[in-house]
């Protein structure tokens, strides 16, 4: 039977996969941060959040579809991670931090990944 790790998920390794292709340095659960992220780009002061649909609620997504049974248990708890990730979130922007939430339903592809990571801020030029 196989272990299950929630730190480990499926998409988390593809996406470390990627990274690790394109050479950015990274560290992973930084725990110092705002909703301790996945992956943390921190020269970059950008981090990666990889969410299970379930359990963050994806919004409209069927992964994330409320169990029939036991809901006045399920519904608060779900719902009280999700505000947690956007209360998160918020804090990370609010601290310069600029923040990507992979969602384990997408079909993420290597191109949006570099794309987020060689963005540049948004600088004043003299
Ligand atoms: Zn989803």
């Amino acid at each position: 039977m196989a272990l299950i790790r929630p730190k480990d998920t499926k998409p988390e390794m593809l996406v470390r996969k990627m990274i690790f292709g394109e050479g950015f340095r990274y560290r992973l659960h930084q725990k110092s941060l705002p909703g301790c992220p996945d992956i943390v780009f921190k020269r970059l002061h950008k981090v990666i959040f990889v969410h299970g649909c379930f359990w963050h609620r994806h919004p409209r997504c069927k992964l994330a579809r409320l169990p029939k049974s036991k809901l006045n248990f399920w519904e608060p708890k779900l719902s009280g991670n999700r505000k947690r990730d956007l209360r998160n979130a918020r804090r990370l922007v609010g601290a310069g931090w600029r923040v990507l939430t992979i969602w384990e339903c997408e079909n993420f592809e290597d191109r949006q990944l570099e794309a987020f990571l060689t963005a540049r801020p948004k600088r004043c030029s003299n």
